[in-house]
């Protein structure tokens, strides 16, 4: 057995091995995935945290 890494990244998104040009992920379609997640949650956590923005929904 290859002894080059002690251990195998997975892509934690699906699971899969990560390949290291997009990394820590496997495919790009996954990196997606994540940055889309990500800043979903943002969005959503910090829009419904404090409600400052009046501009749009007063009328
Ligand atoms: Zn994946």
């Amino acid at each position: 057995m290859p002894q080059s890494e002690p251990f195998e990244p997975m892509c934690p998104i699906c699971g899969k091995p990560v390949v290291e040009a997009v990394r820590p992920f496997c495919s790009r379609r996954c990196a997606n995935v994540d940055l889309g997640r990500w800043l979903t949650g943002q969005y959503r956590v910090r829009h419904t945290s404090n409600a400052t923005g009046d501009d749009e929904a007063t009328e």
